[in-house]
């Protein structure tokens, strides 16, 4: 629904003013869901046993209570944002049409003007370095001769848009309903696509050699965990004082929209230094960063969101998060300085 400018009804300046009570007060929610639940267990106790006056009052009071609820599901304007994703507990799968909403940045939502630096740490989950996988893998890692081939003629390869490797997600492509893949385990709840697992483990042994100590954090997400990282930023920007329209799309712009998230394919990974368990800017000017920037291509895996890309990717500089593409694509992106998107436009067919 666009920006249809609406006369405000007085259902309209009920909702906006409700909404703002919720806006304030995030714990009126899970409030608000446990009264549902009350009312209407009383409401059919009523309507057993009651006579007729009571349960006329008793049905003004379910309307009441649904009138409310429709509140939390519109905001502001008469603009439906996104029914499911405005309950806030529970953003289901999000459609390319509800994704585009998110796509531009509100001016007067700069997320840099809340803090800057911190307002991109996305997590401080556990993560695992090379020695915590070693035993999984201990078969392939310790065979000699696993090489990458290299070769320089690229530049003049096309590809297929249907190569699973270079498979193109974001705010406009959301993750095709009918892709499979399989899932690795790297160690305990840690997944990735099993078709690149190797390639990963190369790239950690190959960068402890040179002296870095690589950290797996967060490789393969389940559409559930993307909801709660989504969520919970939303929560964060609405406790700054946000709308939730503007905190939705200042929270899309660090967090990928549910169901557009690279991580969701099992073949995009956050890898941070040993012992540095965030996620931040920081990351890109230490020695495992910069060492990633400069060779995790050869491994097939690039940087997914560079700096100075953001314009076209949709999504912050993030020098952790690294997307397998296979090391022809990889090659290519790396030594042209292109991202996912452009090297789209160039090369696949
Ligand atoms: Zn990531």
């Amino acid at each position: 629904m666009a920006n249809t400018a609406m006369k405000k009804t007085f259902l309209d300046k009920l909702k906006e003013k409700v909404n703002g009570w919720y806006r304030k007060n995030p714990a009126l929610r899970p409030l608000y869901k446990a009264f549902v639940v009350v009312v209407l267990f009383f409401y059919h106790i009523v309507m057993h046993f009651a006579g007729n006056g009571k349960k006329y009052l008793c049905g003004i009071a379910v309307v009441a209570v649904f009138i409310a609820n429709g509140s939390f599901t519109f905001y502001g304007n008469g603009e439906v944002i996104h029914a499911e994703a405005a309950s806030n507990s529970d953003i289901a799968l999000v459609t390319e049409k509800e994704v585009e909403t998110a796509d531009i940045l509100p001016e007067e939502a700069d997320p840099t003007a809340y803090g800057s630096g911190d307002y991109q740490v996305e997590t401080t989950e556990d993560s695992f370095t090379l020695e915590d996988i070693w035993d999984e893998h201990a078969t392939y890692l310790e065979q000699e001769d696993a090489v990458i081939p290299t070769d320089n003629s690229y530049n003049n390869l096309t590809f297929d848009k249907d190569d699973w490797r270079i498979i193109l997600v974001n705010k406009q492509h959301p993750i095709p309903d009918d892709y499979e893949f399989e899932l690795a385990v790297i160690k305990d709840w840690m997944m990735c696509d099993s078709r690149i697992l190797e390639n990963l483990l190369l790239m950690m042994k190959d960068a402890s050699k040179d002296g870095y100590t690589l950290a797996i954090n967060s490789p393969y997400r389940r559409m559930s965990d993307q909801v709660f990282l989504f969520d919970r930023k939303i929560n964060k920007f609405m406790d700054l004082g946000m709308s939730y329209m503007d905190a939705y799309k200042t929270s899309a712009y660090s967090v990928t929209v549910p169901g557009a998230s690279e991580h969701q394919l099992g073949l995009a990974l956050d890898l941070v230094a040993a012992g540095h368990n965030v996620l931040s800017e920081a990351f890109g000017e230490t020695g495992e960063g910069i060492w990633l920037r400069d060779n995790s291509y050869k491994y097939g895996f690039i940087l997914r969101y560079p700096k100075g890309k953001e314009h076209i990717t949709g999504i912050e500089y993030e020098p952790w998060h690294f997307r397998y593409v296979g090391v022809e694509a990889a090659t290519i992106i790396y030594e042209n300085d292109l991202c996912l998107e452009e090297f789209w436009e160039e090369y696949v067919y």
